[in-house]
């Protein structure tokens, strides 16, 4: 954005940096949508698809951008990001915060965003790889309208669904509530596969017999397929599930003993040697 740009316009610049799993799939679509996009990436080789796009530091991929993409790992990986950029960023200029934090460090980005001059929205996404790539996801909104219409050309670009949630941290909160049930679920798919199995039944006909009831859904039998066949090729990596479940259970106020117990099935699984595959993997921690 350039210094003096009202939010009211929408942005065409865009930087993003992270070019994991997500970032580089939210990226290719910034392109494909013909925005003006720039890239950057801790380890440079993930920036080497975006050619002459890739900027040679997070504070150069900011220069000049109406808008910052961030995706990356973690709470701590934003903050030693934010470090470097919020200096380099316009006055006015708009940070979409995508990664998953957690609201307490949504909070802080909101503060350290006034602080700096840079409009601020708190925007985690759900859907994993091949939505990112396709550009469906659902991005989860909390800030102001004008923000939200000014970045409407990423929105297009990376999302088939928004949902507004008022202020920062509120979408964070949301992300976490959804990650807590993600969590619940694959835990939940190979705990049942495993059960049908140690009783000797065929786990392939739990899915039959679960397919098109009130309690099926199309995670559960495309989960349940991949484990099946023991294809844990990442998605969503267990070991950021297991980031987001230690968030989900920090929640004052709510039992702690799920989110306890799927802490540590996540945190074995990657014990294991299986963190960086995909969260369905967490099958492994049920199995003696
Ligand atoms: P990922 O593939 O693990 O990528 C993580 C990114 O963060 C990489 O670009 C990595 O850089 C960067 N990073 C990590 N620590 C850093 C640090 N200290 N300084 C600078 N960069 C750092 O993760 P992802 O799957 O794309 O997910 C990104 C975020 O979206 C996470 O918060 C995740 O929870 C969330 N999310 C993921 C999914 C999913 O299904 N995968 C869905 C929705 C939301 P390097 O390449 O240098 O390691």
């Amino acid at each position: 954005m350039h210094a003096g740009m009202r939010s009211s316009m929408t942005v065409q610049s865009v930087a993003v940096l992270g070019l994991g799993t997500m970032g580089a799939a939210m990226a290719a679509r910034l392109v494909d949508a013909g925005l003006d996009v720039r890239v950057w990436n801790r380890s440079p080789e993930k920036s080497e698809p975006f050619g002459d796009r890739a900027a040679a530091s997070a504070a150069e991929a900011v220069e000049g951008a109406d808008a910052v993409l961030t995706m990356l790992f973690d709470a701590d990986s934003v903050r030693s990001v934010a470090d470097d950029v919020l200096p380099a960023m316009h006055q006015g200029a708009i940070w979409i915060q995508s990664s998953t934090t957690g609201p307490a460090a949504a909070e802080e980005f909101a503060a350290r965003a006034a602080e700096a001059g840079v409009r601020f929205l708190d925007a985690p996404v759900l859907g994993t790889k091949a939505p990112a790539e396709q550009g469906k996801l659902t991005a989860l909104l909390a800030g102001d309208d004008a923000d939200v219409d000014a970045v409407r050309p990423v929105l297009d670009a990376i999302s088939v669904k928004q949902v507004r949630v008022g202020a920062p941290p509120q979408a964070s909160a949301l992300k976490i509530a959804a990650n807590a049930w993600i969590a619940t679920v694959t835990a939940g798919i190979g705990q049942s596969l495993t059960i049908a199995e140690r009783l000797g039944v065929d786990p392939a006909v739990l899915l039959t017999a679960l397919e098109g009831s009130a309690v099926d859904t199309p995670y559960l039998q495309m989960k349940g397929k991949a484990v099946l066949a023991r294809d844990f090729t990442p998605s969503f990596e267990v070991t950021g599930l297991l980031k987001d479940v230690r968030l989900a259970a920090e929640t004052p106020g709510v039992d702690p003993t799920l989110l306890d117990a799927l802490a540590t099935l996540y945190s074995s699984t990657a014990d294991a040697g299986h963190g960086d595959e995909d969260v369905s993997a967490v099958w492994h921690a049920f199995q003696r």
